[in-house]
């Protein structure tokens, strides 16, 4: 393929989970995809060395403490122009030469750059989740009139688009999200109170950042994961469910009409639908070894207990209360998990928070992206103030 018709790429959160195992397919298929643009929080050494392999123009921290070590440090390369704060962030996202923003920033903050490059008119590759939660309907709207693909990179979801995709949405008669059940499971349910942050940052299947890591023991990942899917597909939640598969093998399942089911199937790496998004619509050798279906290979299925996870349930009453409703939720878990980590909640307090926030700020839709943004703040007020009754 000619140097010309490379696919130009900006990364946002490349020092990340999702961000290394973007770094390993970007080098797999550097003859089609270039890397223009790279952000990241703070991690400054990490970043400085992405830009040195992949020789990127622009780069951004959005911690203003990190990029005033880096300009100390010196060890960004001479050709990497660096950019800082939230302002550099815009930047990066609307880089006029990139073709393709990937969002891999974690939480809420990743809402304004996304659509800030939906209206430069560039495709999106979404692994954020958080800010299709807070401001979906600013986002679809943004997408459709800019004509730009949203090409979903969640695995969830992914597998749901490369399903459905060829279908008439009128014969889809539900989506079925599979959930690993995360890394209590199976343990019972009164050693849940006891349950510590480096607990319940080690996942059995997935290698991920801290904050989705707890949230898919709290099955909170899940319930931001259906909202999504709402966004992404426009089903109601009555025909959005969640089944518990411990492999992580099949990542998702698209119900027909008719009845038949079609799922997608790889080992639980990102890079499959990370590939899948970057290279849209061609297809090329995966970076990671497929399922083999030689070896012995057991997939089970079982509905999630509400019991165990309470912020399941929860996420499907914002869905159903709507409005604002699912941007607190969000909000509110976000808040509870950074305070879970701090050790300043137990690890019980997460649901307990959300539905604190969502039986005390107001729901009503938010009209415009300002308002939006105040009951976003409200709700993070009132989860910061919230006081663990567990301890
Ligand atoms: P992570 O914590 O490993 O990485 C987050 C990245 O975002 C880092 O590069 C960090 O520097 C950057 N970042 C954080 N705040 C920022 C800010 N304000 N400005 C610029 N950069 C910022 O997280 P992750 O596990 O890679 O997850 C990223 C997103 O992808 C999350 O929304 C998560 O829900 C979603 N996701 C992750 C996985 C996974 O396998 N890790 C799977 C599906 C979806
Ligand atoms: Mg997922």
């Amino acid at each position: 393929m000619a140097e010309s018709v490379k696919k130009k790429v900006v990364l946002l959160g490349a020092t990340g989970s999702i961000g290394t195992s973007t770094l390993r397919v970007l080098r797999a298929h550097s003859d089609r995809l270039e890397l223009v643009g790279v952000a990241a929080h703070s991690s400054h050494n990490e970043l400085a060395a992405i830009c040195a392999e992949f020789h990127v123009p622009h780069a951004t921290l959005s911690s203003e403490a990190a990029y005033t070590a880096a300009k100390a440090g010196g060890n960004f390369p001479s050709s990497t122009q660096l950019h800082c704060s939230d302002a550099g962030l815009l930047e990066v996202s609307t880089l006029p030469e990139a073709d393709i923003v990937l969002v891999a920033v974690v939480g809420a903050c990743g809402l304004k750059p996304t659509l800030a490059a939906i209206e430069a008119g560039k495709d999106i590759a979404l692994a954020n989740k958080e800010l299709l939660v807070l401001g979906g309907a600013f986002v679809i709207e943004a997408a459709k009139r800019n004509g730009v693909r949203l090409l979903p990179t969640d695995s969830e979801h992914n597998a749901i688009f490369q399903c459905i995709e060829g279908h008439s949405h009128a014969h889809l008669q539900k989506l079925i999200l599979t959930a690993s059940g995360g890394q209590f499971r199976d343990t019972p349910l009164e050693q849940l109170a006891h349950v510590t942050p480096a607990d319940a940052t080690q996942h059995p299947n997935w290698s991920m950042g801290p904050k989705i890591t707890v949230d898919s023991a709290t099955m909170a990942n899940k319930g931001l994961e259906l909202i999504e899917a709402q966004w992404l597909f426009g089903l109601e939640p009555d025909r959005l469910e969640v089944v518990i598969h411990p492999q992580s093998i099949v990542h998702s399942f698209a119900q027909f009409i008719d009845g038949s089911i079609l799922a997608q199937l790889s080992p639980p790496s990102m890079t499959f639908a990370i590939q899948h998004c970057l290279l849209y619509p061609d297809r090329a050798l995966g970076v990671d070894a497929t399922t083999d279906f030689s070896k012995a290979l057991q997939l089970d299925f079982k509905a999630p207990e509400i019991a165990r996870f309470p912020c399941l349930q929860l996420a499907y009453d914002a869905m159903r209360t709507s409005g604002s409703a699912p941007a607190i939720f969000n909000a509110a878990n976000e808040i509870a998990v950074d305070r879970f980590l701090a050790h300043e909640l137990a690890y019980l307090d997460i649901p307990r928070v959300i539905e604190h926030a969502l039986s005390v700020v107001n729901a009503a839709p938010a009209t415009n992206l300002e308002a939006l943004l105040q009951v976003d703040a409200e709700a993070r007020n009132v989860a910061s103030s919230f006081t663990s009754t567990a301890r």
